[in-house]
């Protein structure tokens, strides 16, 4: 399931320290790094994705790789667990390069190293990025688009549709685990509708209703769309196998990410 991305031209390992920690909603948080070395991150917008690097639990400081290629990560996987920093996937919910700021946003779930370390940073922790780059890449053809991903990937569709040019026409399916994790207020073209399902039901699985919600409405015009779908695995790969084999549009217009799998921990 590897997405094509637009990776940054160059990058190096960033290491950072939190600057604020805040709650948009109650099954969210807001995670602001900031430091000097954010310099060296060259801003893309939309789903711009890097590795974050934090400590574990009882380590003192953050040991940061010192390569910056693909070798980063055997360097980190021969380090003994008392040394080596978890990471993890995420994306940049808006980038303050004037403050020397980003901010990280968390979908809360449990007590997981991510979500632990997300409740618990303040200021002046540290932690340390790597850049990804951008998977939305909606080709010239792309009349209309259609959005979809669960809590997990709502900060990148939130920071999509603040980038996207105002001739966006596009459906948008954000689940969210509430309804109190709704946000009314949102900055998005005109011709964005946004359809959010709240799940209000600990019983059922991330990603379900919004593979529902996608799925019931009208089918994106085949070779005139452009799809961009991430979150649990089974939505991802669910709404891509529905829209090219009920809807007949063509594969490579649709971007599918399955950010997490049920019951299977991150790598790393
Ligand atoms: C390109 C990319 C960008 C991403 N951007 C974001 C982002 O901006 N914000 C964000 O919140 N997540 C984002 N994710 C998803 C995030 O990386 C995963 O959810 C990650 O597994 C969280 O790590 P963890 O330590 O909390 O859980 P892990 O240690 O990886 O997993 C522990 C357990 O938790 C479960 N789990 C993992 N994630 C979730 C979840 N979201 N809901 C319920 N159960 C879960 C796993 O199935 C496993 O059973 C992104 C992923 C990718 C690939």
């Amino acid at each position: 399931m590897l997405p094509k991305v637009r990776a940054p031209e160059t990058r190096r390992m960033i290491t950072l320290e939190v600057r604020g920690n805040t709650k948009p909603t109650p099954n969210f948080s807001t995670v602001t790094l900031g430091g000097a070395e954010l310099e060296h991150l060259k801003p893309m917008g939309f789903d711009q994705t890097v590795r974050l690097f934090f400590p574990r639990e009882g380590q003192d400081r953050l040991r940061m790789p010192t390569l910056s290629n693909e070798a980063w990560m055997a360097e980190l996987l021969l380090l003994p667990k008392s040394r080596r920093p978890w990471v993890r996937n995420y994306t940049i919910r808006q980038a303050r390069p004037e403050l020397g700021e980003v901010d990280i946003e968390f979908a809360l779930h449990g007590d997981t190293p991510a979500s632990t370390w997300a409740r618990h940073a303040r200021p002046g922790d540290p932690a340390g990025i790597f850049d990804m780059g951008v998977s939305y890449l909606p080709p010239p053809h792309a009349e209309r688009q259609l959005l979809v991903g669960d809590e997990s990937a709502v900060p990148a569709i939130l920071a999509i549709l603040e980038h996207a040019p105002a001739s966006l026409a596009a459906d948008v399916v954000l689940e969210v685990p509430t309804t109190a994790d709704v946000r009314p207020h949102l900055t998005a073209p005109e011709g964005a509708r946004v359809h959010w399902v709240p799940r209000d039901d600990a019983n059922t699985p991330p990603g379900r209703l919004a593979l529902e919600a996608a799925k019931a409405l009208p089918p994106p015009p085949p070779g005139r769309s452009y799809t961009w779908v991430a979150g649990e695995s089974a939505l991802a790969t669910g709404l891509r196998r529905h829209l090219v084999r009920a809807g007949g549009v063509p594969k490579p217009d649709v971007a599918f990410q399955g950010y997490w799998r049920h019951g299977r921990p991150s790598p790393g």
